[in-house]
């Protein structure tokens, strides 16, 4: 196997992570790419410069080799070498004479001093060296075992940092295309006589994959354009909405409320699917168009993004589980070349002794053990018993040589703020009891090992060995040279520490409940949390319930300053503000570390540069502004057990492969790269998505189809190595209308919305949003000039059929919380938060949230006989306008995240009386949903949680409003109808008139 790699293409020179101690170190439990391993060859038509979208990690060639064992090796009770992470941008300003007291905590019962920029803004200060103290059971507050002997200020030394990260402090987004440049003249429109091919020309039926094989370089007789025109195909081809009267306003006879919407939801494709029976499902790979362009110069004229979004773990759907498959003695059967695996678009010649690669046509031998003969079709004899060849997503057994250690075990670590603020909004509370509630369903019993840091102005380390009765609890207060005490002890097997960790999280609440300690030293405990999980990795979920604002890593209240807001340095404010944030992420990520982040203040918290974190090691944010258990308790006992729970594939990589003439350019979503193509995925689960985009490496594809193969590579949390496989196929095409007719909205929108997120972390918000309309308005133009030969179209707006809903997603990215109006219309944390969680969200859960569901239950709600069985008849998806809403109606608005149930002011007040009972006449801002003792009442609750169960992946929290509760309804609901002019943003019907102009000039 290692003597495969000689068609790699030379690498990317290493980036300077010479300041970390690790740098040397090889990922473990991955075969990484330079060693021909088996995630690690690609086919790789010849490089070219690579531009990532996360900082590279890959090492210097050669230094990571499969077998070698990890150079980090913190023998038991060692010190590890501390890794240098110079502060240099918290230096003092004095070069290192500052001395300021440590604002020692007031004892118990005293009220905190209030929070001030100034105690966030306080010089660094350290204290000297200090031993932990002695081990301490459980109970009395830790207040009391805290001796910081204020020092001298440790003046920053070591490496300028800046200098250390490759491209500098900001990262950069490369994926992002700039404007369109044509490499080529447009080409002439095609005469009707080479018109597009028909719709069922363009799919000829797969035989099984066992046809033609791509490598025959002539386009296929299917492929050529009908010979006859085809001018009644054509009139056919387009919708179109007229709009007469441009520019100005509408005609009177202008009806809007035929506008198209998507009402049904996400309704993905299905003509492909059925043309394709042996794809993977799209709910894993959904391709931008199902037609992929044959020329450079066609795929320049298609404007729109040539991807796909891949949701390698999605949900299978029901009865269609991935099958799992051991191939034995034969080993796993892979291209020599290219290093595909075996799957159903393979082809079998030489009477079953070869197969030819149908990702690049090598053709390989059968090992003995995987012969079989073929019959007179040239099908192999076995195929009913080879899930791998008629399957298009199968998982596979990985033996050892896809190991460079022994599977790790099922980790979660947790690194709990237990500050004042943490305690009073009772988050440590539901926290804990979470996740004791959870420990009989954390995924891989007997071997899940778990552990715990709590910190406020000092860490809190907890000796779990099973031979305890009682956690031990040792408190460390030197900051700036964090070291772990008894390394061995606090991350420990959950089944024999079990008891020891239930006393544990039962008295963690108590234990700080009457702390007064408002300080965070959030960076240091993120080290001494890394320096645990290191040797083997896992998952490291972070409740922070305040600024950082001691040691490395503390956070300035740079807040929202709305006088930034339309300057160059508006994007500024969405990024990381330190780099020890993403030099921590990559750090983890390179130790198999994945990061979920938990926030809850009710002050600026600077998400920003937290989420960093759960970006670059495919993790996840969640954030509850202003926590109180109350209130909020609920959402965060589902979420949490959501995460603590579901199948999680741990220390994985993903790569996606596909045919000659192609590639994929740039990827977007939170992870990080670890080679040009190879994304690293410490801990990845069905609830991420990621999206990526091709590019034509050759000016012309002398295929008829291509082929994409994702492959997953990572450890289940029962401890066996998988490989998780998902094929696909799609056609080669010479007709720009059928890359049209064969466009995938939801899929596109996917990737739209990710690059204008990213966008917004290097421009301004009003810059971001202008491109994604420049894109729509330059691909209708395109699809307007290919129709406009044959018809007038006056003044009509037109578009196929598969793009309907596209510009009516495309302005609700731009209402989108990362995206929308400016500083007064989302904070900057709630911003940066959003932006966090829509670039994971598979394209089902991005669309809802884009365009919700609204829709009335009141007439629903008095029908005796209705029942629950089919929400579909219940859930009538209603125009997001405020003309959708009766105000003797009451609806119910979903987008995923929250539901807001709206009570028009003459709703019947026996049906208020019902849902509210004593309450129903009062302000419903202080009003929570609970079940009445009538029928009425029952039958919404059920409802309501039968909508949160058909989505677990977040638990929608439930608000209340009354119509002309203001500034409730505006905030809750109404600025949340994206068709409306709200604000200053733009309805629908202007956007769709504004389009229309911009299509027009220059058409
Ligand atoms: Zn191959």
């Amino acid at each position: 196997m290692n003597t495969e790699n000689r068609n790699f293409p030379a690498r990317p020179p290493p980036p300077p992570f010479s300041s970390s101690p690790f740098a040397s170190a090889p990922p473990p439990g991955v075969v990484p790419p330079q060693s021909g391993g088996p995630e690690a060859v690609g086919f790789r038509p010849p490089a070219r410069p690579f531009t990532p979208s996360g900082p590279p990690m890959a090492p210097p060639a050669g230094v990571m080799r499969p077998g070698q064992p990890p150079l980090v090796s913190q023998l038991p009770g060692s010190r590890p070498p501390p890794p240098s992470f110079p502060s240099t941008a918290y230096g003092p300003p004095g070069g290192g004479g500052s001395f300021q007291r440590f604002p020692t905590p007031p004892p118990s019962g005293v009220p905190p001093p209030p929070q001030t920029l100034a105690g966030h803004l306080s010089p660094p200060m350290s204290f000297r060296p200090q031993q932990p103290m002695a081990p301490v059971t459980m109970g009395p507050p830790p207040q009391s075992m805290t001796s910081g002997i204020p020092g001298g200020f440790a003046s920053p030394s070591g490496p300028g940092f800046q200098q250390s990260m490759p491209g500098g402090p900001q990262p950069s987004y490369p994926g992002y295309p700039s404007n369109q440049v044509l490499r080529g003249p447009p080409k002439p429109f095609q005469s009707p006589s080479q018109g597009p091919p028909s719709a069922v020309s363009s799919y000829p039926p797969q035989t099984g994959g066992f046809a033609q094989h791509p490598g025959q370089q002539n386009m296929h007789p299917s492929y050529a354009p009908p010979p006859t025109s085809n001018v009644q195909g054509l009139v056919e081809d387009f919708n179109s909405l007229s709009l007469s009267n441009i520019p100005g306003s509408l005609e009177p006879g202008l009806d809007h409320t035929s506008f198209p919407r998507p009402l049904d939801g996400d309704v993905e494709p299905s003509s492909f699917a059925e043309a394709y029976p042996m794809n993977c499902h799209s709910r894993y790979l959904r391709l931008t168009t199902n037609a992929i362009p044959n020329s450079q110069s066609l795929a320049s004229r298609w404007h729109l993004p040539l991807g796909a979004v891949v949701c390698p773990l999605a949900e299978a759907p029901e009865g269609e589980e991935v099958p799992l498959i051991d191939f034995g003695s034969s080993g796993i059967i892979r291209c020599r070349r290219c290093r595909t695996y075996v799957n159903p678009y393979v082809t079998f010649t030489d009477s079953g002794r070869k197969w030819r690669c149908n990702i690049c046509s090598m053709l390989n031998d059968v090992p003995g053990e995987y012969f079989s003969h073929l019959d007179a079709t040239g099908r192999r004899m076995d195929l009913d018993q080879r899930l791998e060849l008629t399957k298009g997503s199968v998982e596979i057994i990985a033996p050892t040589e896809y190991m460079v250690r022994p599977p790790m075990p099922p980790i979660y670590f947790f690194l709990i703020d237990v500050s004042f603020s943490a305690t009073k909004s009772g988050m440590l509370e539901v926290a804990t009891q979470t996740i004791k509630s959870c420990l009989d369903n954390l995924p891989g019993y007997p071997r899940t090992q778990i552990g715990f840091i709590t910190y406020d102005s000092t860490l809190h380390f907890y000796n779990m060995k099973s031979s305890l009765s009682q956690p031990q609890m040792m408190v460390v207060s030197d900051l700036d040279d964090i070291f772990v005490p008894l390394p061995d002890d606090l991350l420990v097997n959950l089944s024999e520490s079990r008891n020891v960790v239930e006393a544990f999280l039962d008295s963690l609440p108590l234990m700080f409940q009457n702390n007064v300690n408002v300080e965070s030293a959030f960076g240091p405990a993120l080290k001494a949390a890394y320096m645990v999980m290191n040797q083997l990795g896992g998952k490291l979920l972070i409740f922070q319930n305040s600024l950082p604002s001691l040691g490395v890593g503390r956070l300035k209240l740079r807040g929202d300053d709305p006088r930034v807001y339309g300057t160059d340095k508006e994007y500024t404010l969405r990024v990381a503000e330190d780099t020890f944030y993403k030099q921590m992420a990559a750090d983890c990520t390179k130790f198999q570390i994945g990061i979920n982040v938990y926030a809850f203040s009710d002050k600026y918290t600077d998400i920003a540069s937290l989420g960093t974190l759960a970006k670059y090691t495919g993790g996840q944010v969640y954030y509850y502004p202003g926590f109180q258990s109350s209130i909020h308790g609920d959402k965060l006992r589902h979420e949490l057990a959501r995460d603590l729970t579901r199948e999680t594939a741990w220390e994985s990589v993903m790569r996606i492969r596909c045919g000659k003439g192609i590639r994929f350019s740039s990827y977007h979503g939170n992870f990080m790269l670890r080679s040009t193509d190879l994304l690293a995925l410490p801990a990845v689960d069905c609830d991420k998505a990621y999206a990526m985009q091709l590019t034509l490496e050759e000016t012309l594809l002398t295929t008829q189809t291509v082929y994409f193969q994702v492959a997953l590579l990572y450890t289940a949390s029962c401890g066996e190595r998988r490989i998780r496989v998902h094929t696909a196929v799609a056609p080669v095409v010479t007709d720009l209308g059928e890359m049209y007719r064969q466009a995938d909205t939801g899929s596109i929108v996917s990737v739209y919305s990710r690059l204008a997120i990213e966008k917004t972390l290097s421009s301004k918000l009003d810059d971001a949003r202008n491109v994604i309309q420049q894109k729509i308005v330059k691909a209708l133009r395109e699809y307007r000039n290919l129709n406009a030969v044959q018809h007038r179209l006056g003044s009509r707006l037109i578009y196929p059929e598969s793009l309907k809903f596209l510009p009516l997603y495309g302005l609700a990215i731009g209402k989108s919380t990362p995206l929308q109006g400016g500083p007064a219309d989302a904070s900057l944390d709630e911003r940066c938060a959003a932006g966090f969680t829509m670039m994971a969200l598979p394209v089902k859960k991005l669309l809802k949230l884009l365009y919700p569901s609204l829709f009335r239950v009141d007439e629903w709600l008095l029908k005796p006989l209705a029942d629950l069985d089919d929400l579909k008849d219940v859930v009538r998806r209603l125009p997001l306008a405020a003309e959708s809403l009766d105000s003797r109606g009451l609806y119910i608005y979903d987008d995923g995240f929250r539901l807001v149930l709206w009570f028009g002011r003459m709703l019947s007040p026996d049906i208020a009386k019902n849902l509210l009972g004593a309450d129903f006449a009062a302000e419903l801002s202080r009003v929570t949903l609970q079940e009445q003792e009538n029928g009425m009442s029952k039958k919404l609750m059920r409802l309501i949680k039968k909508v949160r169960e058909n989505d677990p992946s977040y638990h929608p929290m439930c608000f209340l409003v009354r119509q002309g509760e203001q500034p409730r309804e505006g905030f809750l609901l109404l600025r949340h109808l994206i068709e409306d002019q709200m604000g200053g943003s733009t309805s629908y019907v202007d956007w769709v008139l504004q389009l229309h102009r911009q299509i027009q000039q220059n058409a």
